[in-house]
């Protein structure tokens, strides 16, 4: 097989002017500042976003202000709701598009931008279109005496908290991107969103078929650059809300700054070191299959995604043949190519760290398989398997973000669960079991904010998504979004 044609809108688009998108329309600016972006399959440079200047931000965060209290304001909750459902549309009718584009930036194989960032991304906008003509308030029944025949009234509004700032990680940019901006305009307030700066185009592009789908202009705006431009969005006092995902040394930083900045409202979602324990009975075939599709996808470079595996001792050396033997058969190559089952790392840096981490894996572990670059252009490497040197080895720890599997044998289930436990984050965690009662056991036990049993890394837009521990602050999707896109009134009313 080969790479397949870009569509000539792409071209278009890789060769356009780079600029910002705020208030409806790409603007002039005065930053001389271009970031080049790269295609990490090959390492060349295919366009250039502009790093947003001090106006920019300006510009952007003042025009989605004054649709907060303008326009989007002036649109019904029911309207909202249409309008999101015809940018849903919009985004499945130039999905193959945006699939390319998000392609070329990330690495992410062609059939998963596709199938998952773009089929997901819509299933996404609608779900949460769902929402607009469904969030309220509750009406109370007041505790208040009635001393002189006096009666109260009281009940709750849900109001939009106004600007969110969005700051979204490189490794599914529109969708990611879809989970801020639609929990923000179906909730009434309006975005401005600073996509990663490796993999900063699709959503340029999103942005543009929001406008087309009738969301008002400065509702939702896109600003470009590195962290800096992230810090400054932060910062401005018109922002009331940091919607962020994204690594967790970063959103620690990003935290800090919303509290300094008069204690703006932040939710986190960040990374972590996610467990997986095969228990002694199960269907080993299934976990091998579950492992590959759900560590090795997009590279393992997936926040959910398994990267401690914890083997009951009786079927480690099963597990580990069978798994090396079906990483052997995975096709890499171009992520262009539609065979192409594995790609490259999204960028130089990263490929830097995961070098690292197998050169530590080299020095002092039982390497499976793989642990090595590829030679070929672009930032390619091997999917990988170790074995980890005890509970303390510090590649269990760290979060490798790619495709890297540690295992380490268990024996008694106590011991599981404090292995599965033993570790700064919880995002998610998964029990691969025939026994029910034994998974339904160890749910309740393990610190993560998703348990999968026999499955990993699925996410729903109607199951609340979010971490524990180091993972994070807050929750997206549900009907958990809402709580952290409005405020509640009170009022009281004596007649
Ligand atoms: P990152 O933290 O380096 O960057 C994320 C975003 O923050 C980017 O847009 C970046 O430009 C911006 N940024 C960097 N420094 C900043 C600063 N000081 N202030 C404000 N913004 C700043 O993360 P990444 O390398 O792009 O993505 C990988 C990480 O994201 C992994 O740790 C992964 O686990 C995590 N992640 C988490 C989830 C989740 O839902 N929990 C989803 C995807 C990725």
């Amino acid at each position: 097989m080969s790479d397949i044609a870009l569509l000539p809108a792409v071209t278009e688009f890789l060769a356009r002017v780079p600029a910002n998108f705020i208030e409806g329309a790409y603007q002039p600016s005065t930053s001389t500042q271009r970031i080049a972006v790269r295609n990490p399959a090959t390492g060349q440079v295919i366009s250039h976003i502009l790093d947003a200047s001090d106006e920019d931000i300006e510009h952007a965060v003042a025009s989605a202000r004054k649709a907060f209290k303008g326009a989007w304001a002036d649109t019904s909750p029911y309207a909202r709701g249409v309008i999101l459902n015809r940018f849903a549309d919009l985004l499945e009718v130039h999905a193959e598009e945006l699939a390319q584009l998000e392609t070329l930036c990330s690495g992410k194989s062609i059939n998963l931008s596709r199938g998952l960032e773009m089929a997901q991304s819509v299933v996404f906008l609608r779900y949460f279109a769902g929402w607009a003509s469904k969030i309220n308030g509750q009406t109370m029944s007041p505790s208040i005496p009635s001393m002189g025949g006096e009666q109260y009234l009281a009940y709750t509004l849900r109001e939009p908290v106004g600007v969110v700032a969005g700051i979204v990680p490189w490794n599914f940019s529109v969708m990611i991107g879809i989970w801020k901006i639609a929990s923000a305009l179906v909730t009434g307030c309006t975005i401005v969103i600073k996509p990663s700066e490796f993999t900063p185009l699709a959503l340029l592009r999103v942005a543009e078929l929001a406008f087309e789908a009738g969301v008002p202009a400065g509702a939702f705006n896109v600003v470009n650059g590195t962290g800096q431009v992230g810090q400054q969005l932060i910062a401005h006092a018109a922002i009331s809300k940091v919607a962020f995902t994204g690594s967790v040394p970063t959103g620690i930083a990003v935290g800090k700054a919303a509290m300094a900045a008069d204690l703006t409202r932040a939710t986190l979602e960040l990374g972590g070191k996610n467990p997986a324990a095969l228990l002694a009975d199960v269907d080993m075939d299934q976990a091998v299959t579950g492992m590959v599709q759900m560590a090795y996808v997009h590279q393992g470079q997936v926040c959910a995604a398994p990267e401690r595996l914890y083997v009951h001792r009786s079927r480690v050396s099963e597990f580990l043949e069978k798994l090396g033997q079906a990483l052997s058969t995975l096709k890499i190559g171009s992520p262009l190519d539609e065979s192409t089952q594995f790609g490259p790392l999204a960028n130089q840096a990263h490929l830097e760290k995961i070098l690292d981490f197998f050169a530590r894996a080299n020095q002092n572990n039982t390497v499976i398989c793989g642990a090595k670059a590829i030679d070929r252009p672009g930032y390619f490497v091997e999917p990988t398997l170790i074995l980890a040197n005890g509970p303390d080895d510090p590649l269990l720890r760290e979060e490798a973000f790619g495709p890297v599997l540690c295992v380490l044998p268990y024996d008694t289930e106590e011991e599981l669960v404090t292995l599965m436990n033993d570790s700064p984050y919880g995002l998610t965690a998964s029990v691969w079991t025939n026994n029910l009662s034994k998974a339904l056991r160890l749910i309740p036990q393990i610190e993560a904010g998703t348990v999968w049993v026999n499955m990993h890394t699925f996410l729903d837009p109607a199951l609340p998504f979010g971490g524990v521990k180091a993972s994070g602050v807050g929750r997206e999707f549900g009907d958990a979004f809402i709580e952290a896109y409005t405020e509640l009134k009170s009022v009281m009313i004596r007649y």
